[in-house]
């Protein structure tokens, strides 16, 4: 049976346009749409959450206050670095992004990704907030297709149709 509406479970493909401050930071045009899987928390969840229930051909605006899509700001989230602790310091420049690991006692790895903020002589300011933190977000979205998520994508959390987009975890 066709899918009629957004609903969990459902893969969701859509174009729209990401407005912040009055500019566009994202869009997936008609010809690249954006599919994801409700109910998995591929998009943030404002969104999710407004798109609930829509059908084919409806077009969304919505609103997204920060603690419905990235997070407030968060001051704690900024750390400053000795410039001899960070690997080809000298190459960084201010806007880039750099990743650090770290290794929990049993040997897991964890990734934190931070945006350099400042440099000065012999420091390194990192943003670890994400990018559109404390942003309003302004969505424009066009429902172009729904249909049912295969068991695998269901099991995964995310649909196979998007090559790389969404990224398994080993
Ligand atoms: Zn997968």
């Amino acid at each position: 049976m066709a899918i009629e509406k957004i609903a969990n479970g459902v893969v969701v493909s859509m174009t729209y346009v990401l407005t912040v401050d009055g500019e566009e930071v994202d869009r997936a045009g008609s010809d690249d749409p954006l599919e994801y899987l409700h109910g998995a928390d591929n998009i943030v969840p404002g969104l999710e959450e407004v798109l609930e229930g829509k059908k084919i051909g409806d077009k969304v605006s919505a609103v997204v206050p920060p603690e419905q899509g990235y997070g407030e700001y968060d001051e704690d989230e900024v750390d400053e670095f000795d410039f001899d602790e960070i690997e080809d310091a000298a190459e960084l420049e201010v806007g880039m992004p750099l990743e650090f690991e770290e290794e929990d006692e049993e040997g897991n790895v964890f990734i934190y990704e931070g945006t350099i903020m400042e440099i000065t002589e012999d420091t390194i300011v990192v943003d670890f907030n994400a990018p559109l933190a404390g942003k309003t977000l302004n969505f424009e979205v066009e429902i172009l297709g729904l249909r049912e998520a295969s068991a695998e994508e269901l099991d995964h959390g995310h649909p196979h149709s998007m090559d790389g987009f969404f990224e398994d975890e080993e």
